[in-house]
């Protein structure tokens, strides 16, 4: 219906949204490499969780694959932003291979995190989604003392071997709020379950959601840019519809938006993951704007400043 004072069809657009710090300093890490060695430039895995992003990079001439081992001897192979477990790097090293970590530093803080509390002999309850590569890569710091909790029925379930010592960490991508539930079941079982030395949930994920909450609840849809393999991404749309949306959907592109999602639709809010280039969630307001949705007002709740160097590995080869 209409509003008094208010357009009919509009945008709400979140910032921050988009790119962080490591993803970011990720893809430059394997555009540099490009341009530095030339092609081809093996990446394990994708580099960061992007359609688009990982589809440009494979033209330019970066070959992923999935293991180490499908890189040729003494080939260069750039290690994801999600992070790999030290077996990865031991792999790589007994094969000869040539190694560009672009692990984001957050990522390897939590890893260090982990570390650290191995070797105090706590038991570990890592919180994060089973199979997810940053999960894998944080587990392998030190399997025998992290356990992973992904649903309500681990966190009833796990046991540890001391419930006097024991912390939880978590992946960096995941729900803020529904990290919290499953902390609070954790510490009902475990009442000295002791908290990361700092917030292990970036900073990124965190700007992300806050962004979407503060318009889901006028937004009648709310269409998250983002990869289905993206876990900040889908952790959006959940967000923005625990946060009032009426409905929420993730895209890669804007020609997947169904034009029947728009029916009834006054206000669309619009927002995108931490992997994906701002590009696409321009053409998705192209797309918007040709069909009457065309004034967009951007809700910003936060200005990004942070930056991370690149890799040291790299650095040092790059011409000033
Ligand atoms: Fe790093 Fe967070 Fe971006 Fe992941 S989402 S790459 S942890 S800044």
């Amino acid at each position: 219906p209409d509003r008094v004072g208010q357009p009919r069809k509009r945008v709400l657009l979140a910032k921050p949204r988009g790119y962080c710090a490591g993803v970011d300093r990720a893809v430059v890490t394997v555009e540099k490499a490009l341009e530095t060695y030339g092609p081809p430039v093996y990446v394990r895995k994708e580099i960061v969780h992007n359609r688009h992003v990982v589809e440009t990079l494979s033209e330019r001439g970066a070959i992923f694959v999935d293991d180490t081992d499908e890189v040729p001897e003494g080939a260069l192979v750039i290690f994801s932003a999600h992070g790999v477990s030290p077996e990865v790097h031991a792999d790589a090293k007994r094969r000869n291979l040539r190694t560009i970590d672009a692990t984001c530093p957050l990522v390897t803080k939590v890893h260090q995190e982990a570390k650290r509390f191995a070797r105090d002999d706590y038991d570990i309850l890592l919180i994060g989604h089973e199979g997810h590569e940053e999960v894998e890569g944080t587990a392998g710091e030190a399997p025998e003392h992290i356990q992973l909790v992904d649903t309500a029925e681990d966190a009833a379930q796990v046991e540890v071997r001391d419930p006097a010592k024991v912390i939880w960490l978590s992946q960096t991508t995941l729900s803020v709020d529904e990290t919290m539930e499953r902390v609070a079941q954790l510490r009902e079982r475990f009442p000295e379950l002791q908290d990361p030395p700092s917030d292990d949930i970036c900073y990124a994920t965190q700007n992300r959601q806050v962004a979407v909450k503060a318009m889901a609840g006028e937004c009648d849809l709310v269409l998250v840019v983002g990869s289905q393999n993206s876990s900040n991404s889908k952790r959006l749309v959940e967000v923005a519809l625990q946060a009032g949306a009426r409905a929420a959907r993730l895209i890669d592109y804007a020609h997947q938006i169904d034009e029947d999602w728009l029916a009834g639709v006054d206000t669309v809010g619009v927002t995108s993951g931490a992997s994906v280039p701002d590009i696409l969630v321009m053409q998705v307001l192209r797309w918007l704007s040709e069909r009457g949705w065309g004034e967009v007002e951007e809700i910003t709740t936060a200005n990004e400043k942070i930056a991370f160097a690149l890799p040291r590995e790299l650095r040092k080869d790059l011409v000033r």
